[in-house]
């Protein structure tokens, strides 16, 4: 077993017996899935009716589609590495709240670590603006940007996409882009020298 293998079965391991969590006894676990070694992590909202029955990520018809979207790019879905903000599905698939999303974080960022991915795949608002907090998903879809050391592709999610032809149209274009992002991927920017302004009005003091 590879050690990122074996650090996401410890993970999971944790996660699972962690009471704390919010959702904890009403749902099952859904911890993620697919290839420890893949360079490209798609992380969803949370799971839905179908993922909650079979302890699987995107399973259900958003995942039928996010299957077909990865088969256009020739990339086999066991390639690649899927999970979720939330790994228990919120009651009647509502929205995660601020306080599970919290509660989950600092397993998903640990999950992240182990796997060091080059591109971390956001499906949906949720996932996106847990990287970019200000981000808009109607105009930040498809463009890669850098949130500190990871570089983020915020995608429409294949659910919206189910309902609207615009949507997955956009959906299917930012696709496209993920095996030249990861081939030639942006570079990333300088650090941020924080509150420069502040810096400059204590220099002038001198
Ligand atoms: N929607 C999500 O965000 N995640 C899933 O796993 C399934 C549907």
């Amino acid at each position: 077993m590879s050690d990122k293998k074996r650090a996401l079965a410890e993970l999971e391991k944790e996660i699972k017996s962690d009471q704390a969590l919010p959702l904890f006894g009403q749902a099952n676990l859904v911890f993620g899935e697919g290839n420890s070694e893949a360079d490209v992590m798609f992380i969803g909202e949370a799971p839905g009716f179908h993922e909650d029955r079979l302890s699987r990520p995107f399973v259900g018809r958003a995942g039928q589609l996010l299957d077909k979207l990865l088969a256009a790019i020739k990339w086999p879905r066991p390639s690649v590495y899927i999970t979720n903000i939330v790994k228990r599905r919120p009651p009647e698939n509502r929205d995660p709240l601020p306080e599970e999303i919290s509660a989950y974080r600092p397993y998903l960022d640990r999950q992240i670590e182990i796997m060091n991915p080059k591109i971390i795949a956001a499906l949906g608002r949720f996932a996106m603006n847990y990287f970019l907090p200000d981000a808009k998903i109607s105009k930040d879809h498809g463009r890669a940007q850098y949130a500190g050391d990871y570089l983020i592709l915020p995608l429409y999610h294949p659910a919206a996409a189910l309902r609207s032809t615009k949507v997955l149209k956009d959906l299917e274009a930012d696709f496209k882009k993920l095996p030249e992002i990861l081939k030639n991927p942006p570079p990333k920017p300088p650090p941020q020298i924080k509150n420069k302004g502040e810096f400059q009005k204590q220099e002038s003091l001198f």
